[in-house]
């Protein structure tokens, strides 16, 4: 047990919690003694996470779940509260980079699918999430980017970014809408992070014609000169969904090894 006993027992549901943020989250969460319920649409990716987190010790479930499909959110976390009987933490964290174009050469199609699993995924899991959450008050973070908010050199990254800025506002909204249930909202907004993101992000050769060059001279990660580890973020996505955090809600943090300030 680390710093934040008063966490244990509590019930959290990780998104995207198969693999990179997600997956160190929940495993961190499972060690301060959390109960978690490991969505991700890739089920297997999910049960994986949550069979290692029993094999420690730790209380963990799996569900694949795609976030965009309102049927499968609403059944995972009816599952979860079938197992547990409450939910005090939602990891809203599942994201993909989907198809990198010049917005001219974009389909609707390609949009709508960062659009459906990012944005409508983070606006479904909060939703579901709600009537359990207010019982007794907890916790929600969303998982947003410098992308849209610090950074706009993601060159072919419109649909993303996009999702990535309205997940902040729509945190903002839900942190006051909610405050009166002792529910707080924050987001976190991680630079580089070494994950399988790449699996989920399909760059197209038309990227090339709208990139505009952005070098710096001693690379773009100013405090390690290199990406952050998944548990890096972890520790912050903890802190948030603790009680350490109790005064904190409607706001975004950077977790970027100040690559953003450049
Ligand atoms: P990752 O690909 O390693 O993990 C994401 C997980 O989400 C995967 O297991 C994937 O199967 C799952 N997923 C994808 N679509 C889903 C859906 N529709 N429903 C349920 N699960 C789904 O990537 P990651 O880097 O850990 O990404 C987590 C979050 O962090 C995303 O929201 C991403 O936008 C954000 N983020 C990542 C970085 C980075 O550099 N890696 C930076 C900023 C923000």
């Amino acid at each position: 047990m680390g710093i934040y006993q008063t966490e244990a027992g509590r019930v959290a549901i990780v998104t995207g919690g198969g693999s990179g943020i997600g997956r160190a989250s929940a495993i961190a969460f499972a060690k301060e003694g959390m109960k978690v319920c490991v969505m991700d649409v890739k089920e297997e990716r999910s049960e994986e996470v949550a069979e290692e987190i029993r094999n420690s010790g730790g209380e963990a479930m799996s569900s694949g779940v795609d976030v965009s499909n309102p049927q499968e959110v609403q059944q995972g976390i009816e599952q979860t509260i079938q197992k547990w009987g409450r939910l005090d933490v939602l990891f809203a964290n599942a994201g993909i980079n989907g198809t990198l174009a010049p917005i001219e050469k974009l389909s609707l199609e390609q949009w709508n699918a960062t659009i459906s699993t990012n944005l409508n995924g983070t606006f479904l899991t909060v939703k579901h999430s709600i009537p359990y959450l207010k019982k007794e008050g907890g916790s929600i973070v969303i998982t947003s980017s410098i992308n849209g908010n610090r950074t706009f050199h993601g060159f072919g990254m419109a649909a993303y970014s996009s999702t990535k800025a309205a997940q902040v506002a729509f945190m903002k909204m839900a942190a006051l809408e909610l405050a009166r249930y002792k529910i707080r909202v924050n987001a976190i907004c991680p630079g580089a992070i070494q994950t399988n993101i790449g699996q989920n992000t399909h760059t197209t050769e038309e990227v090339k014609e709208i990139t505009i060059p952005v070098n710096y001279p001693e690379g773009h990660q100013p405090l390690e000169h290199k990406p952050g580890e998944p548990e890096q973020v972890a520790d912050l996505v903890l802190f948030l969904a603790s009680e350490r955090s109790s005064h904190i809600s409607g706001t975004e943090i950077y977790i970027d090894g100040a690559e953003t300030l450049l």
